[in-house]
């Protein structure tokens, strides 16, 4: 089985994720959305409610899995069976660390790194975009799905 890892914070996840995520599952026969648990890492949504609104936005797609992991990337691909990394690519500012990360993990453990090129649509987003915004009352449902816009409003409302 061709098998892919889609791997990030999801803090939370975006159009501009999801549209990588289902270009990955149109060339794989399994995308594994893993979600990166960072305890050092403030985030606004915990990794189960991060997990559960990536599951809840991607259940279309019977071969996309969502899964959290902690530590190494390379080690999940170990674990799950996993030899390739998918990363979008939005800008040449994310070009340089990532493919220092790509060359790092094929050095450590033989895992390729494969590019996709963002969708020009989302090529400004990302997910801390999206909660400064919303925070401040910018409207961002064009930029998340439905589930994330409702989850992110009662977060926000939260005293
Ligand atoms: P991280 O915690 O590593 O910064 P994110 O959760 O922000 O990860 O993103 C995970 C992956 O999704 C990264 O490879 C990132 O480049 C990609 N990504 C994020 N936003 C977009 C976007 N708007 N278009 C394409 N790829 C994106």
């Amino acid at each position: 089985m061709r098998r892919v890892v889609c791997p990030g914070s999801f803090d939370p996840v975006t159009n501009g994720h999801l549209d990588i995520i289902s270009r990955a599952a149109q060339l794989y026969d399994e995308v594994v959305v893993a979600v990166a648990q960072n305890p050092s890492k403030t985030t606004l949504f915990t990794v189960a409610e991060r997990v559960e609104l990536i599951r809840e936005a991607t259940k279309r797609y019977d071969n996309v899995r969502v899964d959290r992991f902690e530590g190494l990337t390379v080690d999940f691909c170990r674990d799950n069976d996993i030899s390739a990394i998918i990363k979008g690519l939005r800008a040449v500012s994310d070009f340089d660390y990532e493919m220092q990360m790509a060359q790092m993990n094929y050095n450590q453990a033989g895992v390729e790194t494969l590019f996709m090129t963002t969708n020009p649509l989302y090529a400004f987003l990302s997910s801390s975009l999206v909660k400064d915004f919303a925070k401040f009352g910018g409207d961002v449902s064009g930029l998340v799905p439905a589930n994330v816009l409702e989850r992110l409003s009662s977060r926000l409302a939260e005293p």
